[in-house]
């Protein structure tokens, strides 16, 4: 019996850990919180990214390592490949980490991106906005997520205080693209570079934090080839072992890179139940070295996120082909705690289910964009 080991114990460990159990693999989570939702369903080992006696220990226990924190320490990743094996690679962690070297990656292989400029200090500003203009966001180079670390500038009166809320740390700055949608590929990649995705999925957000998603994306016939090209180009470049997620915004009938994430990907949870094999379960078979599973997209399906608290789960419970998940976190503002997942045969199923699952939710308007796709 396999053991893997993640870096991090948060829902995607949690779902990781769901994912492998039924094919008779075994866990073993590093995080330093004693409560970390993944310790509820795999063993956890409580330690500090940084602390090399407890990681030892760890790289013994196990027969790979991957990631459900994107954000661990370059140094701990290569450290760990000494010891054990490790998927994603360091290298293909470090990119991804770092906004300006992973929007350059893509300039290199072909992927545009909204118009972007390194910052380093409160004058490097000046000249960015000249490269970039306005409307802009300015973000932390690293450690962002759920739009942590970013400041919208609309004119150059909002220098100062963007400068003020985010300067110190290496920066860059983005052109704001007033994008039609957002979609991103979900892709894993074989040890063997045997390459495979998921339908494209559409998304949407809401402060900068993922709300919903609908799977397979409508209208993308023009878009899915590039989109996946690209995903395997960077991918191919890097070497990558695992799943990834490439985030993309659609403009003009364009593709723009925004970011990868090196794990599996809040965008692809629909997976769990939309196809015959998730996310969590082909990361799994990938840096086990064991054949990729079917991404085929089984009918059609829509997540809702849960941030902050859950709603109730009964009228989810009650519809059919409708999945809960809850993730064991306490509530606290921004956080994500859970999501759902509805499933049907077809968009127009689809936009039944959901119309009735919004309205006994009270989410009509997290729901409404979702519908409106879903009837183009
Ligand atoms: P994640 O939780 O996906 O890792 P993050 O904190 O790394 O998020 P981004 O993906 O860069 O941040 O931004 C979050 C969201 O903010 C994007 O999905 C998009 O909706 C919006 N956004 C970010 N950058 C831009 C941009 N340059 N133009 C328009 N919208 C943007
Ligand atoms: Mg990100
Ligand atoms: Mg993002």
């Amino acid at each position: 019996m396999s053991t893997v080991g993640i870096l991090g114990g948060g829902q995607l460990a949690r779902m990781l850990a769901l994912a492998g159990a039924p094919l008779g693999l075994q866990f073993l989570v590093v995080d330093n919180e004693p409560s970390a939702c993944a310790s509820q369903v795999a063993p956890l080992l409580r330690a500090d990214y940084r602390d090399f006696v407890a990681l030892e220990e760890f790289a013994k226990r196990i027969d790979v390592a991957t990631f459900d924190f994107e954000n661990v320490p370059a140094e701990t990743a290569q450290w760990l490949t000494e010891h054990t094996r490790v998927f994603p690679n360091p290298r293909a962690l470090a990119v991804a980490q770092d906004r300006l070297e992973e929007k350059t990656l893509f300039h290199s292989l072909g992927l545009e991106t909204p118009a972007f400029a390194a910052v380093d200090s409160r004058i490097d500003i000046e000249t960015a906005v000249a490269k970039v203009g306005f409307p802009a966001v300015l973000k932390t180079r690293r450690l962002g997520y759920d739009g942590k670390g970013q400041y919208r500038l609309r004119s150059a009166a909002d220098l100062d205080p963007a400068w003020a809320a985010l300067g110190g740390v290496p920066l860059i700055l983005e052109a704001w693209i007033a994008f039609e949608r957002e979609v991103s590929v979900i892709a894993v990649r074989a040890q063997d570079g045997e390459f495979r995705t998921y339908p494209l999925t559409q998304n949407w957000h809401a402060d900068g934090i993922l709300s919903m998603s609908l799977a397979p994306a409508p209208q993308v016939e023009n878009l899915s080839a590039s989109a996946f090209a690209h995903a395997r180009a960077v991918a191919e470049k890097l070497d990558y072992v695992g799943v990834f997620a490439l985030e993309l915004f659609v403009v003009d009938g364009k593709l723009l890179g925004n970011e990868m994430a090196p794990r599996v990907h809040n965008s692809g949870h629909w997976t769990i139940e939309g196809t015959a094999c998730s996310q969590f379960e082909n990361h799994v078979r990938a840096v086990l070295g064991l054949p990729l599973g079917d991404t085929t997209a089984i009918g059609s399906s829509v997540m809702f996120n849960w941030i902050g608290s859950l709603p109730d789960a009964r009228p989810v419970l009650a519809e059919s082909r409708a999945h809960w998940h809850d993730y064991g976190k306490t509530s606290r503002a921004g956080r994500k705690v859970g999501h759902a997942t509805l499933c049907a045969a077809d968009n127009i199923e689809m936009s039944r289910r959901l119309a009735r699952v919004a309205r006994a939710l009270d989410r009509e308007a997290q729901a409404a964009p979702v519908l409106e796709a879903l009837q183009r």
